[in-house]
């Protein structure tokens, strides 16, 4: 069995920019972890979660800490008292 090189597509979607609202593409998550993307059109950071059955997308000031991969990482991976 040989498997074709790229077995793994690239799944894009067109989304509103959460800040200049023009519409650009991001790659979709593989797995309900969030995601950052960046906007081909304004170059902000913002946060692609993949939901059930939907993309949401979200400024980073606006998404939850649960939503946020930076905090997330820190919250699940801090076990350290400080
Ligand atoms: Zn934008």
């Amino acid at each position: 069995m040989s498997q074709p090189e790229s077995a793994v597509q690239e799944s894009t979607k067109i989304v509103k920019c959460p800040y200049c609202d023009k519409d650009t593409t991001i790659t979709r998550p593989r797995d309900y972890a969030p995601v950052y993307a960046y906007c081909g059109l304004c170059g902000k950071k913002f946060i692609v979660e993949r939901l059930a059955n939907r993309i949401d997308i979200m400024t980073i000031e606006d998404a939850p800490s649960c939503s946020d991969p930076d905090r997330r990482a820190i919250e699940m991976g801090g076990s350290d008292e400080q």
